[in-house]
């Protein structure tokens, strides 16, 4: 796995974005802060990792179709 770091503040205290549907077990590894949901509105714009420290979302690399 690739280490990722904060664009802002450096931490690499950064957990992943998950969007769309999801079930009780995404639920219970946001409430234990493994991944942030981000609901299911979907853009190319959207942020894909959540930096914990400073709170900024952000996109660590850009998808193309
Ligand atoms: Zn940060």
């Amino acid at each position: 796995m690739k280490t990722v770091k904060c664009p802002k503040c450096g931490s690499n205290n950064i957990i992943k974005i998950i969007y769309g549907m999801v079930g009780p077990e995404m639920g219970e590894a946001e409430n234990s802060g493994e991944i942030r949901l981000g609901g299911c509105c979907i853009t190319d714009d959207n942020p894909t990792h959540y930096c914990k420290d400073c709170k900024t979302e952000f996109l660590k690399e850009k998808k193309r179709k």
